[in-house]
């Protein structure tokens, strides 16, 4: 299985939007921009929102007919370990190893005198095609590296060891995230987490790094878009110089994980995606539940009750609510509204305050946040929210195709 050149992760909590995500990339298609469609969901998102993976596999399966997509389609078990990856075997055939956990957890003796033998022909000056300056490795760099990242390393090969004796090689594709860790990596470290990789045997096709900045979760980048650049363009170097001198797979291409809008961000990517002729995966973070949440703000009195009462309780339960995504949020608890003033709002003043409209005033990031990682309330309400949604599909589907079209498509892609 090869992902083709451009991939979109469309997460989807509920399930509800498979037809309308489907939707804007069909657009872009019709456009002459083919990107591939992976439906991710993690195995928290699961726990969260009482679904299986079979679930996504239906959602998928159903869209995909439904819109007469003949083109091939993923279904993504994302942030999977070595403990949970059993539950999405059956229904998945696109895996995300997630093995952040292992940066820097102690090796053993063994283990790293192995990966700094093996490399360190590699100690001295390195050039990479694309990238201005040559990287000097000193033998102490090289052992740094080892001890970061080779127990991470091992454990993707037992992951991928894992699926591959249950599905067969050629069933599945592969990326590895390092993205929910504190550092980022850097070009140098890149180059020899791919090597490895390569050599484990494992045939990556995606890789998510961690990269500079803060990428919260439903809001813009946060850092200097510059230094961002410039590190995303190395990046590029370095898995283009990985494709052609190790057995990378040829596709091996970059992850953006918590990718929506950022974007800030979409310019630069999309210069340097040309620039270097590459592709790119892009993972939405779970903005599709927001537009529904926003759809449901303006449709009526029943549906913005919902959303207040989602933002109330989100509120009362904040700790519990943000503690799975600490790394992916930056919520400044002093502009949140208390409940009592959001239960005067109309829809309209939920909507400015929730909507990504940087130009708007009343947009307030902090409370976007908040309702992004509420999604447990809104599942909670079972039916009551299920029905809304349906009631409203007319409303939200067109907001959620926009949104993906419009203000992440066009700019990553296409422009
Ligand atoms: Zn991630």
């Amino acid at each position: 299985m090869m992902l083709g050149k451009y991939s979109f992760g469309i997460g989807d909590r509920f399930g509800r939007q498979g037809k309308a995500l489907l939707q804007a990339i069909i657009k872009a298609k019709e456009q002459g921009v083919n990107i591939t469609p992976v439906w991710n969901k993690s195995q928290r998102e699961h726990t969260i929102t009482k679904t299986a993976p079979a679930c996504v596999r239906t959602e998928a399966d159903e869209a995909v007919k439904a819109m007469k997509w003949k083109d091939s389609f993923y279904v993504d078990a994302d942030h999977i370990s070595l403990e949970n990856v059993d539950f999405f075997i059956d229904s998945s055939d696109f895996f995300t190893f997630d093995v952040a956990n292992f940066i820097n957890k102690s090796a053993d003796e063994k283990e790293l005198t192995g990966f700094i033998d093996k490399y360190k022909n590699h100690v001295g000056s390195l050039a990479i095609p694309g990238i201005d300056k040559t990287f000097d490795i000193s033998a102490a760099h090289l052992e740094a590296i080892a001890s970061k990242f080779s127990p991470a390393i091992k454990q993707a090969g037992k992951i991928y060891r894992h699926i591959e004796a249950a599905k067969g090689a050629d069933n599945f594709i592969t990326e590895i995230s390092m993205d929910e860790t504190d550092q980022p990596q850097t070009a140098i470290e890149l180059y020899f987490i791919l090597v490895a990789i390569a050599d484990e045997g494992i045939p990556i096709q995606t890789i998510a790094p961690k990269f500079v900045g803060h990428f919260n979760k439903g809001v813009d980048y946060v850092g200097n878009v510059d230094i961002f650049a410039k590190s995303f363009e190395e990046n590029l170097a370095v898995i283009t110089f990985a494709t052609r001198e190790f057995s990378s797979p040829e596709n091996l291409k970059l992850s953006v994980h918590s990718g929506s809008d950022k974007f800030s961000l979409y310019g630069p990517i999309n210069k340097a995606l040309k620039k270097f002729d590459a592709g790119l995966h892009i993972k939405t973070s779970g903005t599709t539940w927001l537009e529904e949440l926003a759809g449901l703000a303006i449709a009526d009195e029943a549906g913005l009750s919902i959303a207040k009462q989602v933002y109330a309780k989100a509120l009362s339960r904040f700790d519990e609510l943000c503690g799975p995504y600490t790394k992916t949020l930056d919520i400044d608890k002093n502009t949140l509204p208390s409940a009592a003033i959001v239960e005067q709002w109309s829809g309209a003043d939920f909507a400015s305050a929730f909507r990504h409209d940087k130009s708007c005033e009343k947009y307030n990031g902090s409370f976007r946040q908040l309702l992004h990682v509420a999604y447990k309330i809104a599942a909670e309400m079972g039916d009551d929210f299920l029905d809304a949604l349906e009631k409203h599909e007319q409303i939200i589907s067109k907001n959620v195709a926009e949104n993906i079209y419009e203000r992440h498509i066009m700019p990553i892609f296409m422009e």
